[in-house]
């Protein structure tokens, strides 16, 4: 073992969003430059023999001041106990807790690829902040409305939220109308009926087919719509609503079919174009037109919807005005790439973008780049490349769950287990980045040793 002269200064990651891309990133990032083989890999790192380990900082930055696990939101806005498990605090994470690792919980605002700085505006301040980074691994994702995603960036005022959602659609006497059949709309009724059997869901969705954007088989769509009715929740296709009128709340004598009880909550009218109407306590509306979270980016690194050009390495795409497109990657669903959006792709894509790093990072170091440090003969990179995802679903439907790939459409309550378990997929994707890893004696932060 030799060791690497002191002038090798660790290489400054900034990632930015610290969910399912974010933290893959990271956790992959931390293996490898820790001489260990990424933990999402199948198949063991071979490492440069000169730098088994490198040093590195990572400041990780988050609008948000933990980790929300987003495919449990439709379960979250109708259970608080199970919203309570999902949105996990950064400093609750066990397998970020490093010294070489640091949090910022704010927005950024501004990238200079040039200069490789980035103007974040911290949460509790507002004040700007100046990064200066090495690398920098975008993991922001897509922009949502509220309730298809909660809109707190704090763990304690999101649990206020969801219990105000649930108080909403579980206090309804006239029923609640989800508007939207999309994959979000059938989640949130389905979930929303299995756990108050007692309430009408009735899902509205202005095509004849759910799923209807979606570049999906008719048999995956047909079988969503299957499932979402054996669950008890009514659906109405090819309705679409002309308006939601607010009717005068009923006096606190009068009770409801639904309910015992007198109540005064309000009600509302919805108004289709084809003239019928539906009377409701509650709307929901789960239509989501989701943006790229990108707007921090030079405006050259977007397409023209907002999302981040990438090449298969997920490096950006060279452009006029674009600077040190090898120092920017970005991954996950702020990325332009083919298939559906989905955290399996999204964690897929951190994984690489960390591989890819440490590719460029070996480059760097033999080229005696960060530091005076001698190296054995130039590395050349090897990169791991993203090949074309096709459209692949899964989706949870009450109890049972149907899933759409290449190999064709399945479904059932093993489907569900397969895909989602009883929590909506928490404790799998959890346990697929080890978030509750600690990190081990032999995985600590780089002594700046390295096996030469
Ligand atoms: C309700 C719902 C259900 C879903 N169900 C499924 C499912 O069953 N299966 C499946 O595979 N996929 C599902 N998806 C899709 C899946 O959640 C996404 O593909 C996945 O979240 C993408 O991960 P990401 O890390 O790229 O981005 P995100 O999870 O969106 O995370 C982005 C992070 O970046 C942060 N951020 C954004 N902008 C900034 C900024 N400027 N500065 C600092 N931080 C920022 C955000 O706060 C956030 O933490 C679902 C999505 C939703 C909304």
């Amino acid at each position: 073992m030799g060791s690497l002269p002191d002038a090798v200064a660790p290489f400054k990651f900034l990632i930015v969003g610290c969910s399912y891309s974010g933290l893959s990133s990271a956790l992959n990032l931390l293996d490898l430059c820790n001489g260990q083989s990424p933990r999402m890999s199948h198949e063991p790192y071979k490492h440069h023999p000169q730098f088994k380990r490198i040093p590195i900082e990572i400041t990780i930055v988050d609008e948000r001041d933990g980790f929300l696990h987003l495919i449990g939101c439709p379960m979250a806005f109708v259970s608080s106990d199970y919203a309570s498990k999902t949105w996990v605090r950064f400093q609750d994470i066990p397998a970020l807790q490093r010294p070489n690792v640091r949090f910022v919980q704010g927005s950024v605002d501004k990238v200079d690829t040039a200069a490789k700085a980035a103007t974040v505006l911290a949460h509790a301040t507002k004040e700007p902040l100046e990064l200066s980074y090495d690398f920098m691994i975008v993991g922001s994702g897509l922009r949502r409305v509220f309730p298809v995603v909660p809109q707190s960036l704090l763990r304690k005022q999101f649990l206020l939220e969801a219990e105000e959602h649930i108080h909403a659609v579980t206090n309804a006497p006239d029923g609640v109308i989800v508007v939207g059949g999309g994959a979000v709309g059938i989640e949130m009724a389905a979930e929303l009926k299995v756990i108050r059997p007692d309430i009408n869901v009735t899902l509205v969705h202005s095509r004849d087919q759910l799923l209807s954007s979606e570049g999906l088989p008719d048999e995956c769509k047909t079988r969503a719509l299957e499932l979402l009715r054996e669950t008890g929740v009514e659906v109405l296709l090819g309705h679409r609503v002309a308006e939601t009128v607010k009717l005068p709340s009923p006096s606190p004598s009068t009770s409801t079919p639904c309910s015992s009880t007198p109540s005064t909550r309000a009600r509302y009218e919805v108004r289709f174009t084809n003239g019928h109407k539906v009377l409701t306590s509650e709307v929901i509306m789960a239509i989501s037109r989701p943006k790229p979270s990108t707007g921090f980016l030079p405006a050259a690194a977007l397409d023209e919807e907002g999302y981040a050009r990438i090449r298969p390495n997920l490096f950006l795409e060279p452009a006029d005005g674009l600077h040190n497109v090898d120092r920017h990657i970005v991954a996950g669903d702020a990325a332009r790439w083919s298939g559906i959006k989905r955290c399996g792709g999204a964690m897929h894509m951190g994984h690489f973008a960390a591989y890819n790093c440490h590719q460029r990072m070996l480059e760097i170091l033999t080229a005696g780049g960060q530091g005076e440090v001698p190296g054995e003969g130039r590395h050349e990179a090897k990169f791991q490349e993203l090949s074309f995802f096709p459209n692949v679903i899964g989706l949870a439907v009450g109890k049972k769950a149907v899933a759409c790939g290449p190999d064709g459409t399945i479904s059932g309550e093993d489907v569900m287990q397969a895909y989602f378990r009883d929590d909506l997929g928490f404790q799998i994707c959890w346990n697929y980045m080890q978030l509750g890893k600690t990190a081990a004696e032999e995985d600590m932060p780089p002594t700046i040793e390295a096996s030469a």
